[in-house]
């Protein structure tokens, strides 16, 4: 059954090792930013450094791991019809729109959002780490480094699928980003696949 993130809020839940999560942007040029904790351990979680590391590239796609700081497979991207998405920045949050944005009265943001979703499992927001931003597009200068946050590539329907390498915590959201987002919030779709359903 598909699930709906309204937009600027987020979710968390259990994916067993196995299932497969399928992400879908249902009306384009939509973030959701996701992490995942070992159910066993919630001190293991997704790491940006280890993943981007051992695949030896910034940009991952289908057929690419991610680790986690334990350096074992989380999860495995299983298909993916838009081919860019961003696993160097940290989810926004109040400080973001804060320091980025100029905001006096900032929104919590994913960051925010994550750590709301994951308090039933007790993690706090010291434990969110570098989220995997599906659909996010961050453009990288390969001379200068520097970086510029695009509308995402991503046109309604796409859709990002993760593979449970074991049993998992997973937050997602629909972020709350305007730079991220073209400008403008959108709900953020999701379901979860036995391993017989995966098509
Ligand atoms: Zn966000």
């Amino acid at each position: 059954m598909t699930q709906c993130i309204a937009p600027r809020s987020g979710v968390a839940f259990e994916l067993s090792q196995g299932q497969v999560l399928e992400v879908i942007d249902p009306q384009g040029e939509q973030v959701a930013d996701l992490v995942a904790f070992s159910r066993d351990d919630l001190n293991e979680a997704i790491s940006s450094g280890r993943s981007i590391d051992y695949a030896s590239k910034i940009f991952l796609t289908t057929g690419d791991s991610i680790y986690s700081n334990r350096s074992r497979v989380m999860m495995t991207i299983v298909a993916d019809t838009v081919g860019r998405h961003d696993f160097l920045l940290t989810p926004c949050s109040a400080d973001t729109f804060r320091i980025i944005y100029g905001h006096d009265h900032p929104h919590r943001g994913c960051h925010g959002n994550l750590t709301a979703a994951l308090e039933p499992w007790g993690i706090g927001p010291d434990q969110i780490p570098v989220a995997f931003n599906v659909f996010m597009h961050v453009e990288v200068n390969g001379q200068t480094g520097e970086l510029r946050v695009l509308p995402p590539k991503s046109n309604a329907g796409d859709h990002a699928r993760f593979r449970a390498e074991m049993d998992l915590v997973i937050g997602l959201t629909a972020c709350s980003a305007e730079q991220s987002n073209n400008h403008s919030f959108k709900p953020i779709h999701y379901r979860v696949l036995n391993a017989h359903e995966v098509p």
